[in-house]
């Protein structure tokens, strides 16, 4: 047995230190970015987003989300059971953005990035590639510290040689250099961190979440590599926050959560407005996929009445916003240099909640 003395900070831990800034508008700041990567293939990929992610969970890794998210340059990772039909359908509604919009092809469909878990075929991915190509692949398991995901990783560089290959989760970068190691261009970051999660509740395992970013962004980077910080942000400041302590990637279900464009059903109560919201390993989400929960496991989601709040864009631009507006008070152009400005208070309060129960004047 062994216990770790040195501190470990989540995302409320943290505040950042305004700074000497040579910007003079937050129109100044540019949040999108562009990612590279060698190949299995041997040849150099790239492609330019908005490093925000839909989380690949019921409603939110969903069609109408996606759709809404590539064209504002971010990324939607695809919910894991979609039949290949579901797929094509939403790759060649995207395409057809792309011809609207007036967009370079592949522009808004590289951001749909489908996910697998460890037991699915790669069959329904592949025929996908095989018509659209897809750029990216990100394989999910709630314990990537399992062999098989090392199995699965080698497994889909050989199938996708080509594809920006995520894998995780993960929490550690002794975890975060076997993986990468193994072929992946990217790790996700989270164990019971996120909002739906009851892994801490009923196992307490996991590790604060700022602690994870920083440590397996330091392993990713030292390989030139990515990380994904998934999870566990409560509001715009805490994506800002991950940003700065070092993801080039941040995934959220929560802050997407009682969008219009959720895929899940509307409830309302006592005339207000709701979303069915669930985690991924909820009994409910196991029920819609799979049709019941095994016996030798429990229900490690939670599912819970989300208040409504209205269109996807109006939650973008408050991120949107927020970002461009950090990189102002740290002095930072470009949301790739977040964390070279960085610095950071260690502080117990972050926010001002005097008036958080009171209702808003908006509807
Ligand atoms: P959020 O942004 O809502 O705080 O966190 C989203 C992340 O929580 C997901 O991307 C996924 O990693 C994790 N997650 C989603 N559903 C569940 C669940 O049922 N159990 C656990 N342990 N984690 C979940």
């Amino acid at each position: 047995m062994r216990i770790i003395e040195e501190e470990q900070l989540d995302f409320d831990d943290l505040m950042l230190m305004p700074q000497h800034s040579d910007i003079n508008s937050r129109k100044e700041v540019c949040i999108e970015r562009t990612f590279k990567w060698l190949g299995n293939d041997n040849l150099q990929h790239s492609f330019t987003c908005i490093p925000l992610m839909a989380a690949n969970m019921i409603g939110i890794g969903a069609p109408a989300m996606a759709k809404v998210l590539v064209r504002n340059k971010c990324i939607c990772t695809l919910e894991k059971h979609y039949s290949f039909e579901a797929l094509d359908k939403l790759f060649f509604e995207v395409a057809d953005f792309e011809k609207i919009d007036n967009v370079e092809e592949g522009t808004y469909r590289n951001l749909l990035f489908p996910t697998i878990g460890i037991k699915e075929s790669f069959d329904v991915l592949k025929q996908l590639d095989e018509k659209w190509h897809i750029n990216a692949l990100v394989i999910d398991v709630p314990n990537a510290y399992i062999p098989k995901v090392v199995e699965r990783v080698k497994e889909a560089t050989q199938l996708f040689p080509h594809a920006f290959l995520v894998a995780g989760n993960i929490v550690t970068s002794e975890r975060a250099y076997t993986l990468l190691e193994a072929g992946c261009q990217a790790v996700k970051v989270n164990i019971g961190a996120g909002s739906c999660c009851l892994t801490r509740k009923l196992t307490n395992c996991g590790r604060p979440q700022a602690s994870a970013v920083i440590d397996c962004a330091n392993a990713a980077h030292n390989l030139h590599k990515y990380i994904i910080s998934d999870g566990g942000c409560k509001n715009e400041g805490h994506i800002v926050t991950a940003f700065a302590l070092g993801a080039d990637f941040v995934m959220t279900g929560s802050m997407f959560m009682g969008c219009d464009e959720m895929e899940t059903e509307t409830i309302e109560r006592n005339g207000k407005k709701f979303k069915i919201a669930m985690g991924s390993s909820s009994k409910r989400a196991q029920d819609l996929v799979f049709g019941g929960m095994s016996s030798y496991r429990a229900s490690e989601g939670r599912e819970v009445l989300v208040p409504y709040k209205g269109p996807l864009i109006n939650t973008l631009s408050s991120i949107f916003g927020g970002l461009r507006s950090a990189g102002s008070y740290i002095g930072a152009h470009y949301l790739k240099d977040f964390n070279k400005h960085a610095n950071f208070y260690k502080v117990s309060r972050t926010l001002n909640n005097v008036f958080a129960n009171c209702e808003s004047i908006a509807k």
